[in-house]
């Protein structure tokens, strides 16, 4: 299957100066690659007895959704502040500089869902540790976590207990 990694480019200054953003649109732009991905993310879990794919804003939702589709679930999605139309929970989490919040709907996962949560990236690892605590105290299960890639120099994986397993299908 074709290598979907050399289709990730790096851009220099975005989304602030000295920051180097790896951009996965070229990999979701193509066929092969796109769908090496979603194959590469998905396997582990294909016995995991999931209830739902949970996407986290925004790459996450692309990702999920083909993940939910291609392991037969529905898709969750977690979102920015103000997005969601139902009554939602939120969970505040800390960004380098200052905070941000992720909301999902109370409604959107029955009480003990097995739920996989999905994201592009694991950088500094605030997202998904967030998105993570939000599962928790909506009552779901979390069986585990995965991105496309991590980035190891930013250290995300330290802040994550690994009784829940996280997968990424790539590092750098
Ligand atoms: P963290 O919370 O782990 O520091 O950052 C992860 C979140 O920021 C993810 O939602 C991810 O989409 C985004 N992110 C941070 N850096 C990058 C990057 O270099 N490339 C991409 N595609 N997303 C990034």
């Amino acid at each position: 299957m074709k290598q979907w990694q050399a289709l990730v480019r790096d851009i220099p200054d975005f989304p602030r100066p000295g920051i180097l953003f790896k951009d996965i649109t070229p990999v979701l732009a193509d066929a092969e690659g796109f769908a090496a991905a979603v194959a590469a993310m998905v396997e582990p879990w294909r016995e995991a007895g999931l209830d739902a794919v949970v996407g986290i804003e925004s790459r996450g939702f692309i990702l999920g959704a083909a993940l939910a589709q291609a392991l037969g679930t529905g898709f969750v999605p977690v979102r920015k502040p103000g997005r969601l139309p139902a009554d939602t929970l939120s969970q505040d989490y800390a960004l380098e500089y200052g905070t941000d919040r992720l909301e999902v709907h109370v409604d959107a996962l029955p009480a003990g869902a097995r739920v996989l949560l999905v994201d592009d990236v694991l950088a500094t690892g605030g997202t998904l540790l967030a998105a993570r605590s939000l599962m928790r105290r909506q009552g779901a299960e979390v069986a585990g976590a995965t991105v496309l890639f991590e980035m190891l120099a930013l250290g995300g994986r330290a802040h994550w207990d690994e009784s829940v397993p996280l997968l990424a299908a790539a590092a750098y």
